[in-house]
């Protein structure tokens, strides 16, 4: 419990839930990419709700795009 797989899509590493990928791929999103999907998620964490969780969402789905290409 508490481990989930790096987002980056066909990466299997297992990394803890507070943590959106492996570092090898969490890099490779641009600095500030990886400030707004902390912030976001921290703010999710701060005050959960579906507004919060969909802006986590929609800045981890750019993130994501950045490591697919
Ligand atoms: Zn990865």
């Amino acid at each position: 419990m508490g481990q989930h797989l790096c987002a980056a899509p066909g990466c299997s590493m297992t990394i803890t839930k507070h943590r959106l990928m492996c570092a090898y791929h969490w890099f490779k999103v641009p600095p500030l990419l990886r400030d707004e999907v902390t912030t976001r998620y921290n703010v999710y964490r701060i005050h959960p709700g579906p507004y919060a969780w969909s802006q986590y969402v929609a800045a981890r789905e750019l993130a994501i795009d950045e490591v697919t290409s």
